[in-house]
């Protein structure tokens, strides 16, 4: 598909351009002189860089397969800085006379690692959690540590959440109670005067403000979770009769995860903050507005309020926030209060990406043998043969639709038995080689003839790859979430080939067809041609957040082997943790199976086998130990 002159003056910068790596990568992700993706962790200049081959070469020496989730401990440490240090020179430029204290969500990534990492890197800054269920603040309490952290608790609260929140405060935490529904009030304030505390509480709020993406129903009048204002009415009402309204310290929205768009964000915080101050008004002690998540990843690297991107850095985030905030406050002389973020998504999503290894490659250009049709050739075929040898640039349109045509033609002839298998065969082959050419006639046509660009995804090949769509990159499936996807090698030389990449869950929806691009959504990745005996890599990034937590057992492939580095300032890196991935006795467990009961039931089989004489004794024990292994294997696609 692409000329030779272009593939021999192929370059890394030329990669650089067409993977988009430095628009999405936010200075973590390079690729250096020899064609490989570098991982920085501090973004700048000087900074250490690392090969992800590299990581790979050690990943494979130690004995582990594809897929693996590489974690980068330094990554999350950098975005955990990053955002605390943007709101510190918010701060301090606007003269705001609050403080910031963050919360990272659990709920984004759970994972035992990356919590414990959140709490380790965010101490220095009194980064704390934010809870959504009784068992994300049994982890939490088995983490946290600093008592100036905020610990919020969102969510349905049932006796048993309240009554570990109220410990937790009793124990010096800064835990609050965020009512999300109007019957919590209740409840939380007989479990508190059963124990005599009196308890941090907060309120989440409906606002009338929505943002666009993917998540807008999180906000507006209609979201399920949060008060509306009659509600929160309401609450001040009962708080007051019961003499309790220092009780009520913070004011809560959540507009919904990966906000493209910094109007919604401002429109938000000026809304919430006019909130805000009536509470205080009300006489509600207040001093916390916690403004949610919502900050977004620019995940196809547009710098664009498209869905997958964002129209702002986290400076201007930050820097609108506190901006809002303070200009609301004063307009209201109001003590400037603690501003709480719940960011998740921006905190965690550059920290792991996915690698796996490609096992096959399916095309569908292969070069169609033009030798002369037989005499008595269908006519049909004869036509499209022809249609080959007319495609002309001012031909295209009429040639598409002339073998479209004449290829449904011919299948309908062989469904009424009028036409052979391999006449079928050869109609399509002839089919396909004309597609290819009138996709030679390239992008420069597209606008014209929009039907090339559905051309060229039925043309593209098939990547199949090691790891499950499902499991590892569920929103891609579930809501056609863009990540940047690319080689992680051989980027000095020209990816020849166009691909969408298969999983191996052989679900027809377990594939990858949505790439980023700097102007729209393409349906194709350019990849390279596989070389014989030699692995080629490819990386899914900045799936840190949500995709753990959301991934599913599809047929049955279940977690991936997690490796965690850590890269000194000084170049090298260790790996701090290693975690296998499910085996299969474990997926099959997860689905009720009992392993041992297995293993049981095969040897039966096996017996009976022998019995009925179709395999020896030998065979038995030889086939009862591949099936011990299989249990105890990797749900991916093993190497021999
Ligand atoms: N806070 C709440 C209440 C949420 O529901 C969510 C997730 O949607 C978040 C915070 C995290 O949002 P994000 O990942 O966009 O920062």
């Amino acid at each position: 598909m692409i000329k030779p002159e272009i593939l021999n003056r192929w370059t890394e910068e030329a990669s650089e351009t067409l993977y988009g790596i430095k628009n999405w990568g936010n200075g973590y992700f390079n690729i250096n002189k020899e064609g490989e993706v570098t991982i920085s962790p501090c973004p700048g200049k000087n900074s250490t860089e690392v090969s992800i081959m590299e990581v790979i070469s050690g990943i494979r020496d130690r004995g582990m397969d594809m897929p693996v989730l590489l974690r980068v401990e330094n990554i999350l440490d950098s975005q955990i800085s990053h955002i605390n240090n943007a709101f510190k020179n918010a701060i301090e430029k606007m003269e705001y006379q609050g403080e910031y204290r963050g919360v990272y969500p659990v709920k984004v990534n759970q994972q035992q690692q990356v919590v414990e990492e959140v709490a380790r890197f965010g101490q220095r800054y009194h980064h704390g959690f934010e809870v959504g269920s009784k068992a994300e603040l049994i982890a939490a309490l088995s983490i946290l540590k600093d008592k100036e952290a905020c610990l919020i608790c969102n969510g349905y609260k049932d006796e048993e959440f309240i009554d570990l929140g109220l410990y937790a405060q009793k124990m010096g935490f800064k835990c609050f109670f965020v009512i999300e529904i109007p019957g919590e009030l209740e409840l939380i304030l007989k479990r508190a005067s059963l124990m005599g505390i009196d308890p941090n509480m907060g309120v989440r709020i409906k606002l009338s403000s929505k943002a666009g993406g993917h998540w807008s129903e999180s906000g507006g009048d209609r979201s399920i979770f949060g008060l509306n204002t009659s509600q929160i009415i309401e609450v001040v009402d009962q708080l007051k009769e019961r003499d309790m309204l220092h009780s009520l310290k913070l004011l809560h929205y959540h507009l919904g995860s990966q906000i493209p768009n910094i109007r919604d964000i401002r429109s938000a915080v000026v809304e919430a903050s006019r909130i805000y101050t009536e509470l205080v008004k009300e006489g509600a002690q207040m001093g916390y507005l916690d403004l949610g998540g919502g900050l977004a990843v620019d995940y196809d690297g547009s710098k664009t309020n498209f869905q997958s991107s964002r129209n702002y850095s986290t400076d201007e985030y930050c820097m609108d926030i506190v901006e809002v905030v303070k200009s609301a406050m004063e307009e209201a002389n109001i003590d400037h209060p603690t501003i709480i973020t719940e960011s998740g998504r921006a905190i965690v999503a550059y920290y792991s990406v996915l690698l796996f290894n490609v096992l096959d490659v399916a095309r569908f250009d292969t070069e169609h043998e033009s030798t002369a049709l037989e005499e008595d050739t269908h006519e049909s075929i004869k036509n499209l043969n022809e249609v080959l040898q007319t495609i002309s640039l001012k031909t295209l349109q009429e040639c598409y639709n002339d073998a479209l045509y004449y290829r449904d033609e011919v299948r309908e002839l062989f469904k009424h038995g009028k036409s052979s298998l391999r006449e079928r065969a050869q109609a399509e082959s002839i089919f396909w080689e004309i597609m290819s050419t009138i996709a030679k006639y390239g992008g420069s046509l597209k606008q014209t003839h929009p039907e090339l660009e559905e051309i060229e995804t039925a043309i593209s090949d098939i990547y199949y790859s090691n790891f499950s769509l499902f499991q590892s990159v569920p929103d891609s499936w579930a809501i056609e979430q863009l990540f940047p996807i690319m080689p992680v090698h051989r980027l000095g030389e020209c990816p020849g080939r166009r691909g969408v990449i298969a999983d191996i869950t052989c679900d027809c929806d377990g594939k990858i067809d949505r790439f980023i691009d700097p102007l729209d959504v393409s349906s194709s990745l350019r990849l390279h041609e596989l070389k014989k005996n030699e692995d080629y890599y490819l990386g899914v990034f900045l799936v840190g957040a949500y995709q753990e937590t959301l991934g599913d057992l599809h047929n049955l492939f279940g977690d991936t082997n997690v490796v965690s580095i850590r890269i000194h300032p000084n170049g090298g890196f260790d790996f701090v943790r290693e975690i296998e991935g499910d085996t299969v006795s474990d997926v099959l467990s997860y689905v009720e199976y009992d392993p041992r009961q297995m293993i049981t039931n095969f040897r039966g089989t096996a017996e009976e086998a022998i019995r009925e004489k179709r395999i020896t004794v030998k065979e038995r024990t030889e086939i009862v130990r591949a099936y011990s292994q299989g249990l105890s294997g990797y749900t991916y696609f093993e190497e021999d």
